[in-house]
């Protein structure tokens, strides 16, 4: 692997990265992977709608002598902005197909139609019936009365022209590049194995590009799929574990994620993913010993910083994430909702 400035790094094989940033955010930057096949070079997600993400990824791709014309296809591992933001942009200018998983494609066209008071109506509902305290949902209320609702991020999401079906071959001229789905982060999150021989030899089958499903020193984040239609009992975490064992079984010889950088061993990060995840579900039963709503709990569960100093926007997030938790522990059979408890509470059983 080859530094060749601060933007671009040679993976080899006709594989490098670009380091897009993603303003205001602690990850700093997404890295959208090029992959050169027979009819031109094809992208592996796009990064974050925001000039300066379009002016890195574009000096990026000079640098490797491409221009954005040039490109000929857009794979997208899933559809959070930081991954498919730029995607529509790239299509105009390049007349570039985009492809995405169907469960994914699911939420971009959902999106797009979502009224934003129909949007905050399912938040408030939501947060109510997961115990959330009235201080927090006031501000909800008062958007939807005084009319004041920001635009949903998303809103301008592209929609994909194809498929990604899992387990096939994509249709990439010289390339064998096979999707793997691993839903858990999103529904339609997919892995995307280059099943070609390491081009430094590295022991193992292939490459992966893992996009948000694994990665070196972050563990994704699972909440609720957040369908506001779909009243199936969904269970994102359980999803995601089981697509972190498909992945772990692919033996690959290198992962290449769409955050922070590439590594091998691909199995011993998805073991101590599974074990970050089995300690983490043993700590929420020992919480669960006291009956709790899914806001109880996010209040007293562990986060990168103490739960007075979490902005307003990501207690939404955890609260989702304490909620996927708890679905998991009743599916297992670990836990159970307390009968007549309105918001409802959960206790281990
Ligand atoms: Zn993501
Ligand atoms: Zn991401």
């Amino acid at each position: 692997m080859r530094q060749a400035n601060d933007r671009v790094t040679e993976h080899g094989g006709g594989v490098w990265s670009l380091r897009v940033p993603i303003p205001d955010n602690p990850l700093g930057h997404t890295l959208v992977h090029v992959l050169d096949t027979d009819r031109g070079p094809v992208l592996v997600d796009t990064g974050w709608d925001d000039p300066d993400s379009w002016t890195e990824l574009t000096d990026g791709l000079r640098a490797l002598g491409i221009g954005v014309s040039e490109i000929h296809g857009i794979v997208i591992t899933h559809h959070h902005p930081d991954h498919h933001g730029l995607s529509g942009r790239v299509r105009e200018e390049s007349g570039a197909w985009i492809a995405m998983h169907a469960a994914d494609t699911a939420v971009v066209r959902r999106t797009r139609d979502s009224d934003p008071a129909a949007w905050l109506d399912y938040l408030a509902r939501k947060l109510t019936a997961a115990g959330a305290p009235e201080e927090h949902l006031a501000p909800l209320r008062a958007a939807r009365s005084g009319g004041r609702m920001r635009t949903l991020p998303g809103l301008g999401a592209a929609l994909p022209d194809w498929e990604i079906v899992p387990g096939e071959l994509l249709d990439l001229a010289g390339r064998r590049l096979r999707a793997v789905w691993t839903p858990g982060h999103t529904p339609g999150h997919v892995c995307l194995h280059l099943e070609e021989e390491h081009p430094a030899g590295l022991p193992g089958h292939g490459r992966l590009f893992s996009g948000d499903h694994l990665l070196p020193g972050i563990s994704p984040h699972i909440g609720l799929y957040e369908d506001p239609d779909d009243a199936t009992v969904t269970d994102p975490l359980g999803d995601y574990l089981d697509s972190l064992e498909r992945i772990g079984r692919l033996g690959v010889a290198e992962v290449l994620p769409a955050h922070q950088h590439a590594f091998p061993d691909a199995a011993g990060r998805v073991r101590e993913l599974l074990d970050h995840h089995e300690d983490r579900l043993a700590g929420l039963l020992a919480l669960l010993t006291t009956p709790l709503t899914p806001w109880q709990l996010a209040e007293r569960m562990e986060w990168n910083r103490p739960w007075d100093h979490i902005p307003y926007g990501s207690r939404n997030i955890a609260v989702s994430e304490a909620e996927a938790h708890i679905r998991r522990l009743v599916k297992l059979g670990r836990a159970e909702a307390v009968t007549g408890t309105e918001p409802v509470a959960y206790v281990a059983v």
